[in-house]
């Protein structure tokens, strides 16, 4: 038992509760709980810190999160040597022919003006092949032990990419290209991505997520799952995970649905969340499907990456077998296409909550369809600090003024928060504040204001509404008495702060099925 004193509590009088293994057995005032208590009994003085129900994270790639972490970070180098630096020191510590990935670099900054190239990386990684990739995420550097291990020569062609062998740079798809030809990471590996990705989680005061993992490292689903399970068996999961499933054809999928999984199969770490389906690609890469040209591209509509009817048969088959269906799609072709789909599938008040994740670019008549069929949302307010400077010149300003509409989405039907990491680390506070100002902290631009939230509404997005997208909050998501033991601590009252504030606020401990996850 542990009993937790002198406290604010989300949606509560209460200030203080006892929680007994991973169950909270008692709210009340400080003098209930302290009466009701042994004196063996651990006391902790939260000193009138906020206390949240853990904050819920309802799309993201945990797998991808934990790669992107354990990778060399090499943002805020300086100048070519510190840069050098960086890569004998992690070459050092890996064994060698072991490959190194570096990412974030940015030759602009560096103070000594030396462009980092294939030579460089040689001089001071002779033994271990490397790949480095600039801030930008679309060119990158190899060195001579890379190219041979990917067995890149003169007629070696990539579409939509390009591989400059002199200098070891690599454009767009040619990193993809030299990524796949990376050794699959072993399950010890991939577990230690989890792991770092679980602790990325609970320092943001995360708690639960939903995740889309399956064809993250694997040519099959069942080494993910399997992990998964054992993991959770193991009890090693700090977070509680909602895998949404992603599959490579209808054939896959059905013979997941044929070996027993479903929706809602698991246990309370680790349960088959949605079927996850990807429709379209970015608006930053201009390659979210649209109905009209990009205005800043003229030609290009952006493309689907499935066609109709796959979707719909994936989606009929999920209905068969009462699981939700989950869409990707952000342009608003897209958007029409799983509008039409869902027209034809999901169930009056859709019980199940299928739905649209990202849902950014739209028009005021499908906003009013997604509305009336109650479709499930699943945004990212973090997306605003890139997007606000480039929506408008995308979409032009008339459709702009329609798009990533979160208040009217939250107001009218089941829409919750997520940061899609590691497209976005995770970060509930940003995404508070963003959902709130929505304006960009990089570039100032600021996205249409009628639909800012309030700080209560944006807090609900990122922790009540998740329970609910996941069909949790009986158990989960409040501090009361039968509620999992699932919360987290921050040293200022957030409900009460300036939303671009907020960010300011410390987690100072996390705690999840009883478990101190994480303590500053
Ligand atoms: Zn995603």
């Amino acid at each position: 038992m542990k009993a937790y004193i002198n406290c604010r509590i989300y949606k509560s009088e209460d200030t203080a509760f006892l929680i007994d293994g991973n169950e909270i057995i008692a709210t009340g005032s400080d003098e209930t709980i302290r009466r009701m208590i042994a004196s063996n009994v651990e006391v902790i003085d939260l000193n009138q810190m906020l206390v949240m129900p853990g904050f819920a994270d309802t799309h993201m790639h945990l797998i991808s999160l934990g790669r992107h972490l354990c990778s060399l970070r090499l943002d805020g180098t300086k100048s070519s040597g510190q840069l050098k630096d960086r890569l004998s020191r992690r070459a050092i510590q890996s064994e060698k022919g072991e490959w190194i990935l570096g990412r974030g670099y940015n030759e602009e900054l560096f103070a000594d003006g030396i462009r980092p190239t294939k030579q460089l990386l040689d001089e001071v990684c002779p033994d271990h092949p490397v790949m480095i990739i600039r801030t930008c995420g679309h060119i990158a550097v190899i060195n001579s032990k890379a190219m041979d291990e990917a067995g890149i020569t003169e007629e070696t062609e990539v579409n939509g990419g390009a591989i400059h062998l002199d200098s070891g740079l690599l454009e767009e798809n040619a990193i993809t290209y030299v990524r796949e030809k990376m050794p699959k990471p072993d399950e010890k590996t991939v577990s230690r991505y989890i792991e770092e990705g679980m602790k990325y989680c609970n320092a943001h005061g995360i708690t639960l997520i939903g995740s889309d993992d399956f064809r993250t490292l694997s040519e099959d689903y069942r080494d993910t799952l399997n992990l998964f399970e054992k993991l959770s068996y193991q009890e090693k999961l700090t977070v509680r995970v909602n895998e949404q499933c992603q599959f490579a054809s209808p054939k896959e999928f059905a013979s997941f649905l044929d070996d027993g999984y479903t929706f809602d199969v698991g246990n309370d770490f680790f349960r088959i969340g949605p079927l996850k389906l990807i429709t379209d690609g970015s608006l930053g890469g201009r390659s979210a499907a649209m109905l009209e040209d990009y205005k800043d591209d003229p030609g290009n509509k952006g493309m689907m990456v499935m066609d109709e009817e796959e979707i719909e048969t994936f989606v009929r088959l999920a209905n068969r077998f009462n699981m939700p269906a989950i869409a990707h799609a952000i342009g608003d072709a897209a958007v029409e296409t799983m509008l039409d789909i869902f027209e034809d599938t999901v169930y009056e008040g859709n019980p199940l909550h299928s739905g649209l994740v990202h849902c950014q670019i739209m028009s005021r008549e499908q906003m009013e369809r997604i509305i009336r069929m109650k479709l499930s949302c699943y945004i990212q307010p973090q997306f605003i600090d890139a997007d606000a400077a480039i929506v408008e010149k995308r979409a032009g300003k008339q459709l702009a003024q329609t798009s990533y509409p979160f208040r009217t989405l939250f107001e009218n039907t089941l829409t919750s928060g997520g940061s899609d990491a590691p497209v976005e680390l995770p970060d509930p506070l940003a995404a508070i504040r963003f959902a709130c100002t929505r304006t960009s902290i990089h570039t100032s631009d600021t996205m249409n204001q009628d639909e800012c939230m309030n700080v209560e509404e944006a807090i609900e997005l990122m922790c009540d509404k998740g329970y609910e997208q996941f069909f949790m909050n009986d158990r989960y998501g409040k501090i009361a008495k039968g509620y999992m033991a699932d919360f987290t601590v921050l040293d200022k009252d957030i409900r009460t702060m300036k939303p671009e504030e907020i960010t300011d606020t410390k987690v100072m401990m996390t705690v999840m099925d009883g478990r101190t996850v994480y303590e500053r």
